[in-house]
């Protein structure tokens, strides 16, 4: 058997050089007897996970679209099946593996389909070795850091027709040159920083996206200007710790400065995603603060509030730090809104603990926060520590959790109700087409009876009615 095998490996995703990061600019090619592979031929492509996914998805069909596929729906209809996969949480990592396990008979009923699988979990040695030995369906996998091999692996598959897999352990360049097919028309996704250094006790990231590699200004605000160009009203600044930007390149020039850069394009929406408080300056609070695109709401993730478990999973603050990032945000941006993760059940959290967590959501009040229990990750420094906590004690405070979350979240948006949002608008509700829905400034989905608004349009929307995670309104 003539397969190319490159296997992930564990301890390599573990190190950190101080290696250069190569910045890749030569234009991406794919070679003219391959531009018509796709020619007749249909690819399906399901996104797990956080918006860096979206994001890859969208270079994926790029280069897809070089190569005269065309996207479909549903995987019944297609030639090639690519799942991007995440690796966050094991309940995600089995509806992947629920997934292929239940797409396995189209793979039966049409030998040439190709099945892909790519993504975090493809960078993981473990679940790499599940898919070899009980997933022989599966055709290609391969890792985040090898995207741009994606063409090439993809024509090696099809010619072969042997199981190529090839994942590299070690992050490489940053590559500049990359294509994209958005799926969005008025939103972009601009990546500004790949990986993470921080090694959260509990997380898989750091391993499955490498070192922290910002890439350089001028091309994120190129990037920027063209996207403004082309018409579209919002752009999130994308990272795994937006808040770290720059670090890496040692110029004296951080995610503050990026962010007044970007706020002095004609942008009319920036947001960015995802804080990590540790990093979060008070410079950067005060450019949100001062530029009106730059939209009043920040993820800002808790995880705990219990300041010996933020210790435990290396979260690197302590309640009172994240209390002064929050705090200024607050009483300087006007309006401003905020969503927060918490983790319920780490590695025995005990009911104190979990009730200065409670403490904590009784006072930020957010308007949205993303509520998960633990999950061990192999490989990670938590999940080998012993767990005295039963599930149904963890299910139970999750609970708890979500009562209190829900409270405030319709209280805020109650708060609002008479008031006019400008709302970008995505376009007809899925459910009514008669209902348009978008996003106000605030983050908040608004269902609206529409007047003269088209999907991407920024609108006056008079706010008539508050549910705990919607709003509704009138266009005015
Ligand atoms: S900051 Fe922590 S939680 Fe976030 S990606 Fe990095 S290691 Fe994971």
């Amino acid at each position: 058997m003539n397969e190319l095998f490159i296997k992930p490996n564990l301890k390599s995703a573990q190190r950190r050089t101080k290696d250069e990061t190569i910045i890749e600019r030569s234009r991406f090619n794919i070679p003219d007897e391959y531009l018509s592979l796709g020619f007749n031929k249909k690819f399906y492509l399901r996104t797990y996970g956080c918006q860096a996914n979206e994001r890859d998805s969208e270079t994926l069909r790029g280069m897809l679209a070089m190569m005269s596929y065309a996207e479909v729906n549903t995987p019944e209809e297609a030639d090639l099946i690519i799942m991007n996969t995440c690796a966050i949480r094991k309940n995600a990592e089995d509806k992947v593996f629920g997934e292929i396990g239940h797409l396995k008979q189209l793979k039966y009923e049409n030998p040439d389909l190709i099945f892909v699988v790519c993504g975090c979990m493809a960078q993981e040695e473990e679940v790499v070795n599940t898919i070899l030995k009980t997933h022989q369906h599966i055709d290609i996998i391969f890792g985040t850091h090898n995207i741009h091999r994606f063409p090439e692996l993809l024509i090696q598959a099809h010619f072969s027709k042997e199981r190529v897999v090839e994942v590299y352990s070690k992050e490489g360049e940053v590559y500049e040159n990359l294509p994209v097919n958005r799926v969005q028309k008025a939103k972009a996704w601009v990546n500004i920083i790949y990986g993470c250094d921080k090694f959260c006790t509990y997380c898989i990231v750091p391993y499955t996206r490498g070192k922290e590699r910002s890439r350089l200004s001028e091309d994120i605000l190129k990037e920027v200007v063209t996207l403004v160009e082309e018409g579209y009203q919002e752009v999130t600044l994308l990272g795994q710790n937006v808040n770290a930007y720059g670090k890496d390149l040692e110029l004296d020039y951080g995610f503050a400065e990026l962010l007044e850069d970007v706020a002095k394009t004609d942008i009319p929406r920036i947001r960015f995603m995802t804080s990590h408080p540790w990093d979060f300056s008070d410079k950067m609070v005060d450019i949100i603060a001062q530029y009106d695109n730059i939209m009043p709401f920040v993820h800002l993730p808790l995880q705990s509030g219990s300041n010996e478990i933020l210790k435990i999973m290396g979260r690197r603050y302590t309640t009172d730090e994240y209390l002064h990032v929050f705090d200024a945000l607050k009483t300087k941006v006007k309006n401003i809104a905020f969503s927060t993760d918490i983790i319920v059940g780490f590695p025995n959290e005990s009911e104190e603990q979990f009730n200065d967590t409670l403490k904590m959501i009784e006072y930020c009040q957010f308007d949205n926060v993303y509520t998960f229990i633990y999950s061990p990750r192999h490989g990670t420094p938590a999940s080998k520590m012993e767990d005295n906590i039963e599930l149904e004690v963890k299910r139970s405070r999750l609970k708890r959790l979500n009562q209190r979350v829900s409270v405030y979240a319709l209280q805020n948006n109650k708060k609002i109700v008479d008031s006019i949002q400008n709302v970008l608008v995505d376009g007809p509700s899925k459910k009514n087409p008669d209902v348009y829905s978008g996003y106000t400034e605030t983050n908040k989905l608004v269902n609206f009876i529409p007047k003269k608004a088209k999907a991407g349009m920024i609108v006056k929307v008079k706010i008539t009615g508050a549910n705990t995670w919607t709003l509704k309104g009138e266009e005015v």
